[in-house]
């Protein structure tokens, strides 16, 4: 068996480590041919600073694994976040939809409503029409079988029983004269079952809904739409839409943007609007206005303090988040940061998303309102 700390050649201790060779040297290995001029150390001395190599590396290490296993519990904490909000989301996405088609469900059966109810009032009349046949019919058949008697006693008895009256009830109430004793007189009028009644014509129209219906849905939904979240109209007529939505809580930061036009001659404040809580979301047209970036710019003001919009256009404090076109592209601007976005499509209408309770800004396509670009405003 073979010792491994035992030289083969010399058959003596191995109780050296040449550095040179990496490999482990007896004292006349060292002192021979092979070995002149090298670096021969004792084992002990030559172990030392390898293995302090070796701790450093590994220190290096577990550095590396402290941070990776830090960086994947956040980045655990990071997706429940997300499928928590991916689930409130869809919830809210559902209840929004639920109230839509309510909405539409409800407009149909009423417009069916008033549809079947000037149905119904035909058919009213039908079976008033019929009830009045029937009456005229059984009168008739009674008067039938009466007329067909052969006996003449038997006829009179009929007569004296009841018949008169039946033929009485029939006839148009006179006044004053003898109206029992003639009953042949050829001026006798009957009670006409007929007089009155009227054949209700087909009258069945919905008026404008009957060609337009779509377009007058959606012109009502949007009304009510209006209602609901209290939308308002702001700023200059050039932002073709502008939608506002009341914060659900009170933000307790001071954090506030500020969106504005300018005029001809500057900024007007009049078109200046301090967005302090709630969900702002406002289009322009890119193609129309030329000036149309300002309408999609707003300013972030992270640490001011309560001030008039007028002190906040000209604070030092703040940063610009807009978004720009130019001939090669699309390109959003945050703070003194430029970057071109990945936009296939140039849009023709651009819309701003505002949510100052997560200082959120996105930039949509208003054509299909697909996102192009969001910005955090704070760490995120
Ligand atoms: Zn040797
Ligand atoms: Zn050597």
């Amino acid at each position: 068996m073979e010792d491994r700390t035992i030289c083969p050649e010399h058959e003596e201790e191995l109780k050296l480590f040449c550095v040179t060779d990496q490999r482990f040297v007896c004292i006349i290995c060292k002192h021979g041919d092979e070995h002149r001029g090298h670096r021969i150390k004792p084992v002990m001395d030559a172990a030392k600073p390898c293995k302090e190599d070796l701790i450093r590396a590994l220190e290096f290490l577990s550095g590396e694994s402290r941070e990776l296993n830090v960086m994947i519990s956040e980045q655990t904490a990071e997706i429940s976040k997300a499928q928590v909000k991916s689930e409130d989301l869809l919830s809210q996405i559902s209840a929004d939809f639920q109230a839509i088609h309510n909405y539409l469900w409800n407009k149909e059966k009423a417009i069916k409503t008033q549809l079947e109810m000037k149905e119904g009032e035909m058919l009213k009349n039908l079976s008033v029409l019929e009830d009045r046949l029937n009456e005229v019919t059984e009168s008739q058949q009674l008067l039938t079988s009466a007329v067909e008697m052969e006996d003449p006693a038997g006829f009179l008895q009929w007569w004296a029983d009841g018949g008169l009256l039946q033929v009485e009830t029939l006839k148009v109430e006179v006044s004053s004269g003898d109206t029992q004793s003639d009953a042949s007189d050829s001026t006798t009028k009957f009670k006409s079952r007929v007089e009155g009644l009227r054949v209700a014509p087909n009258i069945l129209t919905l008026g404008p809904y009957e060609s337009m219906c779509p377009i007058l849905v959606w012109r009502d939904m949007l009304e009510s739409l209006k209602e609901v979240s209290r939308c308002s109209a702001t700023m200059d007529p050039k932002l073709k839409l502008s939608l506002s939505q009341n914060a659900v809580r009170v933000p307790e930061g001071r954090n506030v943007f500020s969106r504005f036009q300018r005029s001809h001659n500057g900024y007007s404040q009049r078109k200046m609007e301090n967005l302090r809580e709630g969900q702002y979301y406002w289009e322009v047209d890119v193609r129309e206005e030329p000036g149309w970036e300002h309408g999609l710019t707003v300013r972030y003001y992270p640490q001011q303090e309560t001030s008039s919009a007028w002190e906040w256009l000209f604070s030092e404090q703040y940063k610009t988040i807009r978004v720009l076109l130019k001939s090669e592209g699309v390109y959003v601007v945050n703070g003194t940061e430029e970057v071109q976005l990945n936009v296939e499509i140039v849009p023709r209408r651009l819309g701003m998303y505002l949510n100052c309770e997560q200082e959120q800004i996105s930039f949509c396509n208003a054509d299909n309102m697909s996102i192009i670009h969001t910005v955090w405003c704070e760490n995120k």
